[in-house]
């Protein structure tokens, strides 16, 4: 999980504000992995997609937007889809020689 409220990796209010807005425009203002529309009721949370244990900063290429229910579930964990990407990857390259 990579709130940011979390204590270890906190962003600034005011650039949070603007990555937000960015993020808005880039993919919607929805949640990256279910797809929920933010409003009132449902506050959007900046998301490391490459875990923050794993890609350190706050960079926007690693950042979407997620429900609170979503960034729970994913925790601080690589997603599936870049898993198989990895793996899809991994099995395209030749074997070494023994
Ligand atoms: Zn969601």
């Amino acid at each position: 999980m990579t709130l940011v409220s979390n204590n270890r990796s906190l962003m600034p209010s005011r650039r949070r504000g603007k990555v937000r807005a960015r993020l808005v425009e880039r993919d919607g203002n929805q949640c990256f992995y279910c797809g929920q529309s933010f409003s009132e009721h449902v506050k959007p949370t900046l998301d490391h997609y490459v875990p923050h244990s794993l890609w350190r900063g706050w960079r926007q290429e690693n950042l979407v937007l997620a429900c609170w229910q979503c960034n729970l579930a994913k925790d601080d964990v690589l997603p599936w889809p870049l898993v198989w990407l990895l793996l899809a990857h991994h099995q395209e390259a030749p074997a070494l020689a023994a």
